[in-house]
């Protein structure tokens, strides 16, 4: 690529796609035509820049010129779907350019989770994973754990019938669900990571930039990146008043029930955790009191992640078809289901923790959070883990001197 030469006027050059990759955005269903819908997308923007303030997509794209797959996948793990760019877009549908740069950022992320995978073979699965799956296997994964019990000596009985202070562990022992659960979570863990370090070595650091060698990390970047995360920052449509759902008007729901959520699941987390440690190195057993810190996490964890998805199922069915990609909708709210879940099914068991439908209650929550598992590293999960790389990959080159210098960094 030619670099622009001191004293010379530069030119942001539109680079007419071949005939044949042309595309029609509701044709473009291959992954060489997202890429291509992305590059067009891009392209057009980029000798515009009205967007350049919305998001961090608008300051990356400045530092290329071309937009190759990798690009492609980088930007649009960038997007965060505000909406906010279609709004204000003068080229969107219905005119003859039809842009649509969330909905084309949307097709192509998508495909970016199957495509990074790992192992590939099971990336398929992301085009399966639905709302109909995640139900069936939460419900299988519940029954086959009730079967577990009626077939061992507790018998049938054992299903409807209460326990001593409400101790789960009579049911299940706590030995048989670490075995149960720790490589369920492991072999996520190890997915997850591969896959998206695959994206990371895959990414260009853009032409602008180019570095010769692997571009080390630097603490402030990495700083940025996670606040940037935490906050949703690019959910706030880059003038504060949030995303576009089901028109025009902006709101910042769809950012604070992601934090409801979010953060409802780190606490549950945190209570695992908390829970683990009372465990192995005090000797403390669950159950534990109301007013312990892993039912005080747990409850507040529980009850925040139900607030976060019932508002976030809403949201899904009330947005615009124009701004999501609407084939992603079943592994959104499959997602979405299996996080309620697994928090109203843990809060139920607190509730009936000393009655018969101990057992019952128990299983299913199980169950939840087993098929919540399992379905991680092939559903909607991965979003966050790849849209966290790309934050970080966006405050690297940043950092970089752009060689380009055609837009204002
Ligand atoms: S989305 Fe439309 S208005 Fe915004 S930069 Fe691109 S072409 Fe310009
Ligand atoms: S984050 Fe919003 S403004 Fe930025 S590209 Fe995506 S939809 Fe457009």
């Amino acid at each position: 690529m030619q670099q622009p030469e001191a004293g010379r006027a530069r030119v942001i050059p539109i680079h007419a796609l071949p005939a044949g990759e042309r595309t029609d955005p509701a044709r473009s269903t291959d992954a060489a035509g997202e890429v291509a819908e992305v590059a067009r997308v891009m392209q057009i923007c980029n000798a515009c820049r009205y967007c350049e303030g919305f998001c961090a997509v608008f300051p990356a794209m400045t530092r290329r010129l071309a937009f190759g797959p990798a690009d492609a996948h980088y930007l649009a793990n960038l997007c965060h779907n505000c909406g906010a760019c279609l709004h204000a877009c003068q080229y969107a549908p219905p005119h003859e350019f039809a842009l649509n740069v969330p909905q084309a950022m949307a097709r192509l992320r998508r495909r970016t989770y199957a495509q990074y995978a790992w192992p590939a073979a099971l990336g398929g699965l992301y085009q399966r994973n639905g709302l109909t799956l995640a139900v069936a296997l939460a419900a299988g994964l519940a029954l086959f754990l009730a079967l577990a019990v009626a077939l061992s000596g507790q018998g049938v009985a054992g299903l409807w019938q209460a326990r001593p202070d409400g101790d789960f562990y009579a049911i299940f022992p706590h030995h048989l669900m670490v075995s149960l659960f720790a490589p369920v979570f492991g072999f996520a863990l190890l997915a997850l990571g591969l896959g998206v370090r695959r994206f990371w070595r895959d990414g260009s650091a853009g032409e602008a930039t180019a570095p010769p060698a692997p571009v080390p990390i630097p603490g402030a970047a990495a700083a940025e990146a996670a606040r940037d995360a935490l906050r949703l920052k690019y959910l706030d449509g880059g003038h504060g008043e949030g995303c576009h759902e089901e028109d025009d008007a902006a709101t910042l729901a769809r950012r604070r029930l992601h934090h409801f959520t979010f953060y409802g699941f780190l606490l549950c987390f945190a209570a695992t955790g908390v829970a683990t440690l009372y465990h192995y190195l005090l000797g403390w057993s669950a159950p534990y009191a109301w007013t312990s810190l892993p039912k005080l996490l747990g409850i507040s964890g529980g009850l925040s992640l139900m607030v976060g998805t019932l508002g976030l199922w809403r949201l899904n069915l009330r947005r615009h078809p124009l701004q999501q990609d609407i084939a992603q909708r079943p592994m959104d709210r499959g997602f979405i289901a299996l996080l309620f879940l697994t928090a109203s099914s843990g809060l139920l068991l607190m509730l009936l923790r000393s009655t018969p439908a101990l057992p019952l209650a128990l299983c299913l929550h199980l169950g939840a959070v087993m098929a919540l598992f399992a379905t991680l590293p092939y559903g909607k999960f991965a979003h966050g883990i790849y849209r966290g790389a790309a934050l970080l990959k966006f405050a690297v080159e940043r950092r970089l001197p752009n060689r380009l210098a055609l837009g204002d960094d």
